[in-house]
């Protein structure tokens, strides 16, 4: 749903009852928290990233030291991760060679069933970018007004492309097939693959990285997680079955506005009346950050108010949870040879 922030505000002022006073945030600083644990992911994931550029280099003869392979940036080819969780589903076989990519999938989805879409604003690199991007365009621009319909319109296309992924690799990719890619040369390198379309763009991605940039800066927002992300267009879907979610209380709201305002996906949470379900919300909590009034909002679990600090645990011990389960059933650790690496580089150029 839109939000015409000038329009919104101007009413919700207005229904400002002279009795309502706001008080003074009593928050935990979730912002800030969220804002740390997002850093420390970008930084373990560019760091990851050079090693895999010095890697990538040293198999080229360009350099004569390597770090190793790097895990993290497996998530570059979240759709050989996807592919894998269904294969590993299906058949009790697991990715031999990048097995890490099924882990940051699962990690995803289990972040979207536990805490919405918490994966999308808590940790993943890409979205910690855009959603950069998003707050200097809203500081740039103060974000163009877009209608409901268009926000709906804008905000789709993530879940169709989230659908038509799956069913490919549901329906359309046979797991034998998967299997036997584990053994071939481009798989070994899909993380490189991916990594190198960054760092050697070619003129289909800069025009597509070039309209992703211009409208995350033009409409203020993260428009690549709220209207493009395939994967977050899945974690949405998941995200509708979490039980955990903001709710707003109406008796202590002052309709002052500023949760709406504060909200990146523009989700019109001053006037909500549910549970903000909808796909579009990535638990980021800044319209909890944000808003003045005590217990206006709420966390809320199994109709149980959540601490705020609830959050930043939740994250923090799926993510290690999960990371230590993969490394114990050898879901983290992959074993391409260097041979395989050097056939598959010369293959991707
Ligand atoms: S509704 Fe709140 S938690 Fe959801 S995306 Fe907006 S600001 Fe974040
Ligand atoms: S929920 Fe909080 S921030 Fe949102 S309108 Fe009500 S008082 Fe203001």
């Amino acid at each position: 749903m839109s939000v015409n922030q000038d329009s919104t505000e101007t009413t919700a002022q207005a229904q400002v009852k002279p009795s309502d006073q706001a008080q003074p945030a009593k928050h935990f600083p979730i912002r800030g928290v969220r804002i740390a644990i997002r850093v420390l992911v970008l930084v373990l994931f560019l760091v990851d990233c050079i090693r895999l550029l010095i890697l990538y280099l040293w198999a080229q003869n360009m350099v004569s030291i390597n770090f190793g392979r790097p895990q993290l940036t497996a998530g570059l080819s979240p759709l050989a991760g996807l592919c894998d969780l269904w294969t590993w589903i299906r058949t009790g076989r697991m990715d031999p060679i990048l097995p890490a990519s099924m882990t940051i999938v699962i990690l995803g989805l289990v972040m979207s069933l536990i805490f919405k879409r918490s994966f999308c604003s808590w940790m993943c690199p890409i979205g910690t970018i855009f959603d950069g991007l998003g707050h200097i365009g809203h500081h740039i621009f103060r974000g163009i007004h877009v209608s409901a319909r268009a926000q709906k319109i804008l905000h789709a296309p993530k879940t169709i492309l989230g659908i038509a992924v799956l069913g490919i690799v549901m329906i359309v990719i046979p797991s034998s097939v998967i299997i036997s890619a584990w053994s071939t040369p481009f798989w070994a390198v899909s993380d490189m693959s991916v990594l190198r379309l960054f760092v050697r763009p070619g003129v289909p991605i800069i025009v597509v990285g070039a309209c992703v940039l211009g409208a995350s800066l033009l409409l203020g927002r993260n428009y690549w997680c709220v209207g493009l992300c395939p994967l977050g267009g899945i974690y949405g879907l998941v995200s509708k079955a979490s039980p955990t979610v903001v709710v707003r209380n109406p008796e202590k709201c002052i309709n002052c506005g500023a949760c709406s305002k504060a909200c990146i996906n523009r989700i019109a949470v001053d006037t909500s009346t549910k549970p903000i379900r909808t796909v579009d919300c990535t638990g980021c909590l800044d319209c909890m950050a944000a808003c003045p009034k005590e217990d206006a909002l709420e966390l809320r679990a199994f109709g149980h108010t959540l601490p705020l600090i609830a959050a930043p645990l939740i994250v923090v011990a799926v993510w290690v949870g999960i990371w230590a389960i993969s490394l114990a059933i050898g879901a983290w650790y992959g074993t391409p040879t260097t041979a395989l690496i050097e056939v598959g580089l010369t293959m991707i150029g």
